[in-house]
Parts: structure tokens; C-alpha cells; sequence
């Protein structure tokens, strides 16, 4: 056999073979340095130990004691359960397993077992239930007696199972390992090597020790995703070459442009926009991520640049998730800049092809559309700036699409889901971000109300009496417009317009025609309707100025920030607007989450609550990115991110990883695409 290295396949470890190796894959571990990092998220702490005599009911302790006898018995009702009769000098005591008949053969009566679980009765008599058990010896134990690591399962792969081989692993092959970090870093931070990082964080000595170990292993993690997407930024950054916008001759259009709105740029908003302009002013192409609540103002910023572009004589091109935001955005961009005589176009895929030709003598200035822009060529002249509305709702290729419809265009996303700092840099380390954290003057918060199923008539009587436009948004069943989502929606809709016999209700889905979405918009709009049935799905970024009350049922299958985002879409007309949210479940920590919507307003701040109660997959939008799985590391860690980032930042800046080749590795290993030369 060969030599077994990091990069050797868990296939050739003792009691593994291709049998385990095969359920191994399914945790994504596939060689030995995967099994090392395959990380507990827990551990049991058995570290109390006790004498017999002394056992508490309710404590969770470990007792060493000698096994007097142990016999499988049945009880009354047909089940199987297990009695082990254990003493040690103060007292004996039962232990008893259920359905695990198999133990009177593992354990052996007249040796000395240590013993760890939960003290309770069990009919009248103290027991130990279902511990976990492991012959006594002098040293270190595996699964008793101490804080035991629980994994990752999967079928067929138990925690205990995984602590034998990964306790086997760092007993025989640890010095495999080597520490990759720059020796001045892990001074720096005082960081323990990598070794002991990884025997502490799987055995650790103490919940403290473990933690140490985590961020140590955390760092090192974070730090390689830096390094990766500031390299890949700094190679893109030195190997393309963007359209250079002129700036200084455009300025006092630019800023006529801005004193002509109707209102007033917020601080941030501003900030963006000359973060915006800066890039396009750069020799290489704009990468940046527009972030901002619903109705933070978005669409503004993004136009002041378009307008640039256009000034500078390139082509820009708007892409919307959906027809009616693309119309939307049609409507606002061409009222703010059609006087300035920049001609705007609008192009989805319900405008016929003939009404296309007609005006297709001159190509547009701005083109505005749906994905049915990435099918378009014929439109298509000089592109210089991308702009990307709720990127999340697009992939990676449809963007590239795009932005290869010209030469190297800047690039800029928006997205109203307020990704968490950490995440957003994290998955997206390469894009430079600007966040729009303030909101225009005079926005009202949105009184909001979790509203408990006996309260449900009162909401609707107070609905009634308050009411100007409701939104009322149906349960979000799946994560499409299925068949099934469309009947749920219409049958709320029945209820709706019974309920509110007096109003126009009207029906909103996916699966209606383009056609009809817009009419009931339309009507909707100008006042037509009262009461707007809609599937969630449905047009994420709409915007209704009278729209005063949003109702969501069903709230508790949503993420907070998809809440938010769902009540953004009322108050806009610097009116008071409510928020009424109904929960299908009632267990106490779901109504607190939902609560949260009470007390705050702001969608990065709900973000973060998101991501501490439920975890990062929950939030929209990364969850396609689940490529990305952390290991040691978690999106709430801040510092050590701030850390990770400043340091791959510094080493990249100083043009020194010639004196790293162990990190040179690491990155050529992440970017095989790229030459990596210095
Ligand atoms: P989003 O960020 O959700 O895309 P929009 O760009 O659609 O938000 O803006 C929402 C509304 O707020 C629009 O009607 C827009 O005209 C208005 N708006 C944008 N910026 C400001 C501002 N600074 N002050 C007042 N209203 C603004
Ligand atoms: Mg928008």
C-alpha cells in the first residue's frame, strides 16, 4: 500500500473499507484530511462524575462500576428492554437501554464499564437510561466520562462510530497535518497549531478550550476564502480592462440631474452613488453589490449611473425578475430620463416581435427587461453598464449572458434581501459592496401585530374600518407557482371576497396570463381594487403608494426577511400603514420570532436574528448557495471574518506570496483556472 497522505481516501483506514467509504461521501468526506475536518456541532458533557450513592435524578453524570449481570427482558406491552445490574463501593443501581437487545453480547458481565447518560426513574427505582458505555481503562475515553463530540450523521454513520475512527486518526496520522498559516499571523493572534486546534476541537479538555480551537480552525478557513476572492479580484481587476466613464465634464449634468428629483437623495443613497460613479470611472469593470431594504430607494442610484453611461455615449441594460417590475422600472427610468433625451426601451417577452421592429431603427440608450433580454441581440449596441435587479432570482450564467453582450460592461446588482455583512462577504468576497442603511424621510414604520387565530374576525373588523389598499399575501406553499399554490390562493380569495362583500377583491398568481397580472395591477393602482389576493412569489419589488395594509398568513413558513421585504411593499406614500401577520403554529418560539416584527424595522437588523435563530440557510437567497458550507467557521462571526479579510487584503497588497509556497498551494488547489505567478 501506499504511503497514506492527507489526499489518501478513507477507503484505506482500518474498519472503513469502500462499505463506510460510501456513506462518508454523503458528508461530503471523501480523504483523510476530510475526516479531520469533519467537526463536531456539539458536545455531550459527561464530564460530572459520580458514585452510585450519590446519583441525583435529572443529572446527566458518569459512573464507573462493575456489571453484576445484564439480561434483555419483555415487557407487558411487548417492548424489549435491556437491565444491566452495576455497583461500585457505595451502592448498586440499574441501568437499563431500550430496543438494544444486542448489548447482553457487547457488554460483559464481570468487567468494569464507565457508564454516561441521564439519571431517572424508571417504574420506582433510580436508574441510569440509556447511557453511553465504554470499557474502563486507565487514559482517555472516546464516548463517556468527558465532553463527547456529536457529528454530522448520516445513515449508517453514528457519532460513536466517527469517534472511533476520527479518535484513531488523530491518535496515529495528526502529524500529517501542517500549519499553512503565515507564522507572523498565528503569532499574532496567538493561535494554538493546527494539530492541537483539531485534537481539542474533536476531544476537547473544557467547552472553553473547544471554542479556542473552533475559531483557531475558523480564521484559518475564513482566511482562504479571502485570500481565494481577493485574488480572483486582484486578477480580474489587472487582466480586464473596463470601459473608463468620464466623469469630471458630466458632473454638473450629473448633479442637475440629482437637485431635479423630486425629493431629496438620502445620505446613503448618495454614498452609493459616488461609490457607483467611482467605479465606472475606473479602468476596470464595476463589480458591486447594491444593497438596500425594499423602498430604500434602489432604483434611483442605479439610474443616476445609467445616466452616466449614457452621457459617456455606451448603452445600459436594466434586467428585472419580472414583467411588472421590468415595466415598473420602465415607467421610472424613462420619467426621469426621457426629458434628458435618453431613449429608454422596454423588451419582455409578451411585446410581439413585430412591435419590436417598428422602433428598431435606432438602437436604445437604456434597455429594460426581463430575462428575455438575455435572448436578445439585435437590440444590443456599445453595452457599458449592467444592471441587475434582485440578483438572487438570477443565476450566475445568466448574468455572465449578459454582461456578454458587450465588452467587459460594469457590472452592478441589487438586492433587497438584506444579506447579513458577514454572509454577503463571505459568498461574495470578490463584489464590492454598498449598502443603502437609511430610508427616505418621512417613511412611517409599519405597525405590525402577530394576530392570534381567536383575534382573526376583530383583525378583519379593524382591517375593514382602517382600510385603503390591503395586500393580502396567501401561505407560501411551495417555493414555486405550483398548481397547488394557485388553488390555495384562490380558495383564500373565496373566503376574501365573502368576507368583504362590499370591496373589489381581486386574485393575483403566477400562472395568470402577463396580460391579466397587468390589468389587476393596473386597477390596482389607480384605486380600482381594495383587497389584493396574491401568492407570495408574486412581483417582489412592487410599488402602490396607497397600499396601507398587508396581511400574511401563514407567516411562520417565511424567514424574517422575507417578511420584511412582504410589508415593505405597504406605507410608501408617508402614511400610516399596518401589518398584520397570522402564524399556523403557535409553539412559543415561533411566535416570539414572528414577534421580532413588532419591535424591529430594519432588514438587516431582522437578518441577523434570522441568521442567530435559524441559521444561515434559512435566509433567501443563499440558500442556492449552499455550495458553500462552513466548517469551522459561522456567518456570525464577525470579527474573526474582519480579521480573515484585513489579513488576506494585506498579504495580497504586498505582492507576497512568493514567500508562502504552502499558501500558494492552497490557492492554486481553489483557482485552477488562474496562473498564479507571483
Ligand atoms: P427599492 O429600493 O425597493 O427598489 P425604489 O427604488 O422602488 O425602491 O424606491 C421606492 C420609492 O421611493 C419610489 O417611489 C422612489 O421614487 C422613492 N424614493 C427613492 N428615493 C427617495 C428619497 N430619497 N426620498 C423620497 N422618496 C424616494
Ligand atoms: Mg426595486
Amino acid at each position: 500500500m501506499d504511503a497514506i497522505t492527507l489526499e489518501t481516501s478513507v477507503s484505506q483506514l482500518p474498519y472503513v473499507g469502500p462499505i463506510y467509504a460510501k456513506k462518508l461521501e454523503r458528508l461530503g468526506v471523501l480523504t483523510i484530511n476530510d475526516l479531520f475536518y469533519h467537526l463536531p456541532f456539539r458536545y455531550d458533557n459527561f464530564t460530572l462524575m459520580s458514585s452510585i450513592q450519590q446519583l441525583q435524578v435529572g443529572e446527566t453524570v458518569s459512573i464507573i462500576g462493575l456489571v453484576e449481570s445484564i439480561k434483555n427482558i419483555y415487557t407487558k406491552n411487548g417492548k424489549r428492554l435491556t437491565e444491566a445490574k452495576i455497583s461500585d463501593d457505595t451502592d448498586s443501581i440499574s441501568i437499563i437501554w431500550f430496543n438494544q437487545p444486542y448489548l447482553t453480547r457487547v457488554i460483559q458481565s464481570g468487567l468494569k464499564y464507565i457508564f454516561s447518560g441521564k439519571v431517572d426513574w424508571f417504574g420506582r427505582k433510580k436508574s441510569l437510561i440509556s447511557p453511553q458505555y465504554e470499557l474502563w481503562e486507565k487514559g482517555e475515553h472516546l464516548h463517556t466520562g468527558r465532553l463527547v463530540p456529536i457529528y454530522p450523521e448520516t445513515a449508517g454513520i453514528t457519532s460513536k462510530w466517527l469517534r472511533n475512527r476520527i479518535g484513531f486518526l488523530l491518535k496515529s496520522y495528526l502529524n500529517l497535518m501542517e500549519d499553512l498559516l503565515p507564522a507572523e499571523i498565528i503569532k499574532e493572534y496567538q493561535f494554538e497549531g493546527v494539530r492541537e486546534a483539531l485534537s481539542e476541537i474533536h476531544f476537547p479538555r473544557s467547552l472553553e478550550t473547544a471554542e479556542k480551537a473552533r475559531e483557531r480552525l475558523a480564521f484559518e478557513e475564513l482566511f482562504y476564502l479571502q485570500l481565494t476572492s481577493a485574488f480572483r479580484k486582484k486578477t480580474w481587476q489587472e487582466e480586464t480592462v473596463g470601459h473608463i466613464f468620464k466623469i469630471s465634464q458630466y458632473k454638473e449634468k450629473i448633479v442637475n440631474f440629482m437637485n431635479n428629483l423630486p425629493f431629496v437623495l438620502t445620505n446613503s443613497q448618495k454614498r452609493a452613488v459616488s461609490e457607483i460613479l467611482g467605479d465606472l470611472a475606473y479602468k476596470y469593470p464595476m463589480n458591486r453589490l447594491l444593497e438596500g431594504d425594499v423602498a430604500s430607494g434602489k432604483t434611483v442610484v442605479a439610474t443616476i449611473g445609467m445616466y452616466l453611461s449614457f452621457l459617456n455615449g455606451f448603452q445600459s441594460a436594466l434586467m428585472a425578475p419580472t414583467e411588472i417590475l421590468a415595466e415598473q422600472h420602465y415607467q421610472t427610468v424613462s420619467s426621469l430620463l426621457t426629458p434628458l433625451g435618453v431613449k429608454v426601451k422596454l423588451l419582455t417577452s409578451s411585446i410581439k416581435k413585430d412591435q419590436k421592429l417598428i422602433t428598431n431603427n435606432q438602437k436604445p440608450d437604456i434597455l429594460i427587461g426581463t430575462h428575455s433580454l438575455l435572448h436578445e441581440n439585435s437590440e444590443f449596441k456599445n453595452l457599458g453598464l449592467v444592471v441587475i435587479d434582485e440578483q438572487q432570482r438570477f443565476g450566475v450564467e445568466q448574468r455572465e449572458t449578459l454582461q456578454k453582450k458587450g465588452i467587459n460592461p460594469h457590472l452592478l446588482t441589487m438586492t433587497a434581501t438584506p444579506i447579513p455583512r458577514t454572509i454577503a462577504l463571505t459568498l461574495y468576497g470578490e463584489l464590492d459592496l454598498s449598502i443603502l442603511d437609511e430610508m427616505p424621510q418621512g417613511r412611517q414604520k409599519i405597525k405590525t401585530w402577530v394576530v392570534p387565530e381567536e383575534k382573526r374576525e376583530d383583525s378583519y373588523r379593524w382591517l375593514e374600518k382602517n382600510l385603503k389598499q390591503a395586500f393580502i399575501i396567501c401561505p407560501l406553499i411551495e417555493d414555486s407557482e405550483t398548481l397547488q399554490t394557485v388553488k390555495a390562493a384562490t380558495s383564500e380569495y373565496v373566503k376574501i371576497k365573502q368576507i368583504f362583500n362590499k370591496y373589489q377583491v381581486a386574485l393575483l398568481h403566477g400562472r395568470l396570463k402577463s396580460e391579466e397580472k397587468k390589468n389587476i395591477l393596473k386597477d390596482f393602482r389607480e384605486g380600482k381594487i381594495a383587497i389584493l389576493v396574491a401568492t407570495p412569489v408574486v412581483e417582489v419589488g412592487i410599488d402602490i403608494p396607497n397600499a396601507n395594509i398587508m396581511v400574511i398568513e401563514a407567516a411562520d413558513r417565511f424567514g424574517l426577511s422575507q417578511l420584511h421585504q412582504l410589508r415593505g411593499r405597504v406605507g410608501r406614500n408617508n402614511q400610516e400603514a399596518y401589518c398584520f401577520l397570522f402564524s399556523q403554529s403557535n409553539l412559543p418560539q415561533t411566535i416570539l420570532r414572528l414577534k421580532s416584527l413588532e419591535t424591529h424595522y430594519s432588514g438587516p437588523e431582522l437578518a441577523e436574528i434570522d441568521l442567530k435563530l435559524r441559521g444561515p440557510g434559512e435566509i433567501t437567497g443563499t440558500r442556492q448557495h449552499g455550495v458553500l458550507t462552513l466548517k469551522a467557521a459561522r456567518f456570525t462571526d464577525y470579527d474573526l471574518l474582519e480579521k480573515a479579510r484585513l489579513n488576506a487584503q494585506k498579504l495580497l497588497a504586498k505582492d507576497d506570496l512568493i514567500k508562502y509556497p504552502k499558501l500558494k498551494e492552497v490557492l492554486k488547489k481553489r483557482l485552477p483556472s488562474i496562473t498564479i505567478t507571483n
